[in-house]
């Protein structure tokens, strides 16, 4: 750790919404940012991958990965060995996955239909896999004109009949070539899935990978699409 604790977030360069927290025992950091939330990082990470990880070009996709996967209590934690695969997974996103992930964001964040959804572009760009605010502005700017979310405010967000009508009908799932892997986010499984699951899907089968965590299949009844369920979840 360098003597003096960095004022910004590693990942996104936002400022520090609390103190960095070190685990003298586990030889970690803890970082909390309001845009990625919460996350812990390796020393070895911090010391050797730190200081080049904005010129690497995948620091955005690092902060889609732990935005998307936080869990209060459970954070996302990065190791020099399985930060690059953690980024990578979130790079290539094409723009059907991204657009499905932007509804399902809106969705998880309605207490109702109708409910308004803030989307602030300089907070909350990594709930999807972009690397800048400006591709998520993109994203909410397509999303309105294809008629599945409302805007209302600003930067206030409805999702409309159309789009709960998407997400009913199983959104991105029945998009051919395509497999959702139904499987916990827990993070011990993000090797098994990176390395094995998504390796085996995407090399072997020739389809896109996309994990879903498995309180949306619970929640919801899918019409279409490849599921492979993991961590207990049941088919859909
Ligand atoms: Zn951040």
């Amino acid at each position: 750790m360098p003597d003096q604790a960095p004022s910004r977030c590693l990942l996104c360069q936002r400022n520090f919404y609390q103190p960095v927290r070190r685990d003298f025992d586990q030889g970690s950091y803890t970082f909390t940012c309001g845009s990625c939330r919460e996350y812990v990082v390796s020393q070895e990470f911090l010391e050797d991958v730190g200081p080049t990880l904005e010129d690497s070009g995948l620091a955005p996709f690092l902060s889609a990965h732990v935005r998307q996967n936080y869990s209060p209590g459970n954070p996302v934690t990065i190791s020099k060995s399985n930060w690059r695969v953690l980024a990578e997974s979130h790079r290539h996103t094409s723009v059907n996955v991204n657009l499905d992930k932007l509804l399902r964001h809106i969705e998880a964040s309605s207490p109702w239909p109708g409910a308004q959804v803030n989307c602030d572009l300089e907070v909350d760009w990594p709930v999807i896999d972009v690397p800048n605010k400006d591709s998520f502005a993109y994203f909410l700017a397509a999303a309105v004109e294809l008629e599945y979310l409302h805007k209302n405010l600003p930067s206030y967000f409805i999702l409309t009949t159309k789009g709960w009508e998407y997400l009913t009908a199983g959104g991105a799932a029945g998009i051919p070539g395509h497999a959702f892997v139904a499987m916990s986010y827990d993070q011990t499984l993000d090797e098994a899935y990176e390395q094995g699951i998504r390796a085996a899907l995407e090399v072997d089968c020739g389809l896109t990978a996309i994990r879903v965590a498995t309180r949306m299949c619970h929640l919801r009844k899918f019409a279409t699409g490849s599921w492979l369920t993991f961590g207990g979840a049941s088919s859909q």
